[in-house]
């Protein structure tokens, strides 16, 4: 897997003299950068919740992270280059995940491993819990699952892969990192009766002077209802049903032709009816 294939490395635009095929190689500096670096990608070692047993699972002899070249699983962030989420987040873990992130060193990955990494999981909206570790760190790759398998961890890492591959030190967008100065630190949020997020201070400010003043902040406008139809009132037998109905049709010109075909239709019914019981009597 983290072979460089020299072959495919020699398939470029430039024509390799036929005595130096096998003995040169000509490729971009992106491609031996990201080449080196998805091939040595050294993730920190935590681990959250369940979904962590499915990480340490991985990293164990019958799937083997090293064949990823990520098996040294670093027990400092600044040695570590990928942060595996694995688990539930709980708004008093969040503080210091973000802290580890901002302490490890540029180019760096954050992958959400499970339903609770990327979304909150069974415990939405929990009182504890956070929605997402994306609302506080850029995330690379999701892993679905609750947990996900050690196979679907593995797909997630290849998926990462693939991402580094395409990345390119012609586009500073790909590769904010080497670009000048450092970068910026993420917001480490705080944690108080709630979790708080410093990028949200403003909006909080506002809406604590609102609240000061007694105004109503954060409420949802509830569109209007639509106008509620008048109910028919329901007939007491099959003929005052045909007959409300007729008077509904009246107020629609294409279903008048029919109503006056049922109408004739009862009439000529009623007489039968009227008929027989004379007959009767
Ligand atoms: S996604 Fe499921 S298995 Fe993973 S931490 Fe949440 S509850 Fe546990």
């Amino acid at each position: 897997m983290s072979q460089l294939d020299l072959r495919e490395l020699q398939s470029t635009e430039f024509p390799v003299p036929d005595e130096l095929q096998g003995n040169l190689a000509i490729t971009s500096l992106s491609r031996v950068y990201n080449w080196s670096r998805r091939s040595s990608m050294w993730p920190l070692l935590f681990g959250l919740a369940c979904c962590a047993i499915e990480m340490i699972g991985t990293a164990a002899s019958r799937f083997d992270l090293s064949r990823f070249g990520m098996e040294v699983m670093r027990g400092s962030p600044r040695q570590s280059d990928l942060m595996i989420i694995s688990g539930t987040v709980t708004k008093k873990m969040v503080v210091p995940i973000v802290r580890l992130y901002n302490q490890m060193p540029e180019p760096k990955y954050v992958m959400a491993m499970g339903a609770c990494a990327s979304g909150g999981g069974p415990f939405k909206e929990g009182y504890n819990v956070v929605s997402g570790i994306d609302k506080y760190l850029p995330v690379d790759v999701y892993v679905p699952g609750c947990p996900p398998t050690p196979q679907a961890l593995l797909y997630g890492l290849i998926a990462l892969q693939k991402k580094i591959d395409g990345q390119s030190l012609a586009n500073m967008d790909d590769v904010p990192w080497y670009g000048v100065g450092p970068s910026e630190p993420t917001p480490v949020p705080v944690l108080g009766p709630d979790i708080i997020d410093p990028r949200q201070m403003d909006l909080i400010r506002r809406q604590a002077e609102m609240a000061a003043q007694g105004q109503q902040f954060a409420v949802r406008e509830l569109p209007a209802l639509p106008a509620k139809r008048a109910t028919p009132k329901k007939a007491s037998s099959k003929a005052a049903a045909v007959e409300a109905q007729a008077a509904d049709a009246a107020d629609d010109p294409g279903n008048a032709e029919r109503m006056e075909r049922r109408l004739e239709a009862l009439a000529r019914k009623r007489a039968r009816d009227a008929a027989k019981a004379g007959e009767a009597s």
